[in-house]
């Protein structure tokens, strides 16, 4: 078993940045959870404190009930993932696969059975004796993650695990990763600035905004009633439209409404009842489908098409949306009404 818990963990730098601000979130055994947000948000820094790099400066930290406060990072059980693969470049495959055990006084005979167990899980078998500047991105992911599998820990930690790899390989390695977490059925959490990754990924997704949780949700639950602006506008591609009543001409509130563009259907010629009109501003062809920005009384809003859809700038069209699927939100505060 092993949950991991914070409950109002803090943590301010020296020289003053507060960089998370009072974070609680309970993991559960076994779940897949993905810390998500801009820049700067907090996350590494979070996922240290549960790691043990950093010290909190404020709240409690729970693993199996446990408080580890006061743990050494080695007394958590913890393993991390980093972005950049910090493999031990003099050391071959194997060798880079044991360092961990044979730091932890393991026999050799286990140490060979762990190394050739996570080879295989891995698919590292045929590169056991290659050196890590003979191995591609992906192949040296895979044993920076293998270096952190072979010691069984309770809770594995990962942080942008994948920003260093080409787009093609990160998909892979994105559906790898959440192989792994399903044959592992070990607690693990995320870190990335990707919602993709986050997306696909996770049982729950949190997203932080300047060291804050904003919401924490299976990602269906946050693309669909996101609690503030702030989460609408962070998930989904193009981003959803957000406009004011009048744009979609509806009476004047104090109110920010959020539509995504697949909500939003766009077409030529006589507008059906109840449409809106516009002018098209851009199409741009992504293959599949279309995004199409029109300007509509004053605003620009994006409404997928399909991958066909020709128009040119400037034409007249027309846009209707699905009213069940509008999103209210409050314009002073933000939060989802
Ligand atoms: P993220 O992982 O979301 O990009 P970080 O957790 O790395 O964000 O950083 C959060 C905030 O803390 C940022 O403002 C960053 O500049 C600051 N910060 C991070 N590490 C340190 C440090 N060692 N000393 C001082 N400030 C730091």
């Amino acid at each position: 078993m092993a949950t991991v818990s914070l409950e109002d963990v803090r943590k301010v730098y020296r020289g003053g940045v507060a960089a998370v601000k009072g974070v609680s979130l309970d993991i559960a055994d076994g779940e897949f959870i993905s810390l998500v947000g801009p820049s700067g948000c907090g996350k590494s820094t979070t996922l240290n404190l549960i790691a043990g790099l950093e010290e909190m400066s404020g709240g409690t930290l729970r693993i199996d009930g446990a408080v580890v406060n006061d743990m050494s990072p080695r007394e958590r059980d913890i393993a991390m993932v980093f972005q950049s693969y910090a493999l031990y470049p003099h050391l071959d495959v194997a060798r880079n696969l044991a360092f961990p055990l044979k730091v932890a006084g393991v026999a050799k005979a286990d140490i060979d059975a762990r190394v050739r167990e996570v080879a295989s899980l891995l698919g590292l078998e045929g590169l056991l004796s290659r050196k890590p500047k003979e191995l591609s991105g992906g192949q040296r992911q895979r044993v920076a993650l293998g270096r952190a599998l072979v010691r069984r820990p309770k809770v594995f930690l990962f942080d942008e695990p994948l920003s260093n790899l080409d787009a093609a390989l990160r998909t892979q390695m994105r559906g790898e990763i959440k192989k792994l977490h399903e044959q592992l059925k070990a607690t693990f959490v995320y870190v990335t600035h990707d919602q993709a990754e986050a997306m696909t990924l996770s049982d729950r997704v949190v997203v932080m905004n300047q060291g804050e949780v904003q919401q924490v949700a299976p990602p269906r639950e946050l693309y669909d009633a996101p609690a503030n602006l702030f989460v609408a506008g962070f998930f989904g591609a193009p981003r959803i439209n957000l406009v004011k009543p009048r744009t979609l001409g509806l009476p004047d509130a104090d109110v920010v409404l959020g539509l995504r563009p697949e909500h939003l259907e766009v077409g030529q010629g006589t507008p059906p009842p109840e449409a809106l009109e516009g002018h098209v501003y851009l199409v741009e062809s992504m293959g599949a489908e279309s995004w199409v920005t029109v300007d509509v009384a004053g605003e620009r809003m994006v409404a997928r098409a399909a991958g066909d859809f020709r128009v040119p700038t400037g034409a007249p069209v027309w846009l209707r949306y699905d009213a069940a699927k509008l999103r209210r939100f409050d314009a002073k505060s933000g939060r989802a009404l």
